[in-house]
């Protein structure tokens, strides 16, 4: 492999990153697909796209599922296409095609990825292991060749809140997660990065207190207990619903680290 396509949701850029593929990839060519970029904040995605260039990346904003900004990986591979050929020549190799794999974590859109690149119904999708046969080179022109089957990497769950933003995104299975406890995040999150959007789709006051945010939304949608008691259990699945749904609107789970440390 020449060089690593790896697909991080454009939401959660960093716990969607598997860190373990900087020493897997190390010495190849590395492009970071800011992938599901129509569901994430523009402003933030433009930010993370600095913050992976600065890091030395080449960076696409990318929505495998319409297709839009294939253009930008094509072009961009094409430069690294250009690089190698003119390091192979120095080294006499002539003609050797350049070779890309896709990687990424489940479900982050790698076979839409590759069939929406590859220009046809070339990998299944669903994130079922097994479902490609043998692994096969699609020929994306003279220049480059990209592996059928892409790599699968485990999200590395780091600190407990990598689990829990990538649960609110859907990225991973919440029902081993407390969904009450990750909306409260989310409320907590909402408030704190997108003053008001909670405030206007649900007529609340965004109060400190997430446990009170779910208690208003529960009652200003009618989730009530028998005994009249505001659900916040349905509230808070209805929270993370709507976030799902971009109902709440195009919102990125985290910002890129001011700092090294952060
Ligand atoms: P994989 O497990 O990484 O191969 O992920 P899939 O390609 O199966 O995609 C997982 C889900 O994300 C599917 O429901 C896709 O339709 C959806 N998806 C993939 N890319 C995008 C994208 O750019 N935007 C949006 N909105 N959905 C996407």
């Amino acid at each position: 492999i020449d060089i690593v396509v790896e697909l991080v949701d454009a939401r959660v850029p960093l716990s969607s990153k598997n860190p373990d593929i900087d020493e897997l990839a190390r010495n190849k060519y590395r492009l970071i697909v800011l992938n599901k970029a129509d569901m994430a904040d523009a402003k933030t995605t433009a930010a993370w796209q600095s913050y992976f260039e600065a890091k030395g990346f080449f960076v696409a904003k990318v929505n495998s599922q319409k297709g839009a900004g294939m253009k930008e990986v094509k072009s961009l591979i094409e430069k690294v296409c250009q690089e190698k050929k003119a390091r192979d020549k120095k080294r006499g190799i002539l003609n050797r095609p350049l070779r890309a794999m896709v990687v990424g974590i489940p479900n982050v859109g790698k076979s839409t990825f590759i069939n929406s690149f590859a220009g046809k119904a070339c990998a299944k999708t669903g994130n079922k292991p097994g479902v490609t046969k043998g692994k096969q080179w699609i020929k994306l022109n003279k220049n480059v060749e990209l592996l059928d089957t892409p790599g699968i990497l485990w999200p590395k769950f780091e600190d407990q809140a990598v689990g829990q933003k990538l649960a609110i995104s859907g990225s991973i299975k919440d029902d081993i997660l407390n969904i009450t406890e990750l909306a409260m995040k989310l409320a907590d999150y909402m408030k704190k990065n997108y003053p008001g959007t909670m405030a206007s789709r649900y007529g609340i006051e965004e109060s400190d207190d997430s446990v009170k945010v779910l208690a208003d939304i529960a009652i200003a949608k009618c989730c009530l207990m028998k005994g009249g008691e505001p659900n916040i259990d349905k509230a808070a699945s209805m929270l993370i619903d709507d976030f799902r749904s971009l109902r709440l609107g195009k919102v990125t789970l985290e910002q890129p680290p001011q700092s090294e440390e952060e």
